[in-house]
């Protein structure tokens, strides 16, 4: 049996890996400097992207994507993560999740999406429900045939950039033998819908240029068009599409990793200090 990577993964990883080294690298200094994407850089590295056939390389080539497999795309998270986070952003992988569009979602969402036409961003975490999903307190209430969303969602991120958002809101809730079990909502929300407003997040530590956003719903109207999957199906929308996530989150750290030691080896290489290099100290050389 053999468990190393076939001729053509290994072409992707190059591909991928020149990419970030020629095209991410060289603007690396001036977002580190300025906390900012300029906007002539991000559209040139989303061109570039879609130029090499990688935009939406996650998704099937059924609807526009390159067909990648889980292990390949996990390797092109491992390459991107060598790079900026808020310079590969424009590398763009939309969130696979939108493969459950249906009907007129598939050209106004999906497709713009896959072709780099229209950004999206993800939004589930609020103030007091991070790890704790159900424990959302943004919801959703039916008036006069359409929905009506309120609440606050942090962390997002890409949504200073975004089309649309994918939302998950609670939409009623089940009383079970464990308590009370809130039901869950897909929706996507386009920029600009009355009472939908986008704000600044927090400053982070690191991924600089790299934002997430505070998103507001203040009697947000929306039709049952805007629901993505099933109404109270958030959840069997997030189990089929989400959970591969945890494998890229992990890949792209790995790929981190690898350049912050590439980085540490040759300053220990390079670095000298009482005439020779610090990496032929034991306690830099163990390292
Ligand atoms: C870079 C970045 C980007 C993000 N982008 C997005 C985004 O685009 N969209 C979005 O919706 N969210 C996003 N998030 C938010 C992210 O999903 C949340 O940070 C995450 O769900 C954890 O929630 P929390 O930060 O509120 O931490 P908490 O849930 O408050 O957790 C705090 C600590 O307690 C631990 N903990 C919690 N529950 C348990 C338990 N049952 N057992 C043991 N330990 C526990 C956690 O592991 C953690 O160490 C992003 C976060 C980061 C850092």
């Amino acid at each position: 049996m053999h468990f190393g990577l076939t001729e053509e993964q290994d072409m992707i990883v190059s591909t991928v890996r020149s990419f970030v080294e020629n095209e991410i690298y060289p603007h690396e200094a001036e977002v580190e400097r300025t906390g900012e994407v300029p906007n002539d850089v991000a559209q040139a590295i989303k061109q570039k992207t879609i130029d090499l056939g990688f935009y939406a390389c996650n998704f099937p080539e059924s609807v526009g994507g390159a067909g990648l497999s889980h292990l390949e795309f996990a390797l092109v998270e491992r390459e991107l993560g060598r790079g900026s986070m808020a310079l590969n952003h424009f590398f763009g992988r939309p969130q696979n999740i939108l493969m459950a569009c249906k009907e007129d979602q598939i050209e106004r969402y999906l497709t713009p999406a896959i072709r780099g036409e229209k950004m999206d961003a993800l939004a589930m975490t609020e103030p007091d429900a991070g790890s704790d999903v159900r424990g959302m307190k943004c919801t959703a209430k039916r008036d006069a045939g359409d929905w009506v969303l309120n609440g606050t969602k942090h962390f997002i991120s890409g949504a200073d950039h975004a089309d649309f958002v994918i939302v998950f809101v609670a939409t009623g809730e089940d009383d079970t033998p464990r308590g009370p079990k809130k039901r869950i909502t897909t929706f996507l929300v386009d920029r600009g819908t009355p009472g939908f407003t986008i704000r600044d997040g927090y400053k982070s530590v690191s991924h600089r240029g790299y934002k997430n956003m505070i998103l507001e719903f203040d009697n947000c109207r929306l039709p049952d068009a805007q629901v993505l999957g099933e109404v109270d199906g958030g959840f069997a929308v997030m189990n089929e599409w989400l959970y591969a996530t945890r494998i890229t989150v992990a890949t792209m750290s790995v790929g981190r990793a690898r350049r912050c030691f590439d980085m540490a080896l040759n300053y220990a290489a390079e670095r000298k200090q009482f005439g020779q290099q610090i990496g032929k100290y034991q306690g830099i050389s163990f390292q």
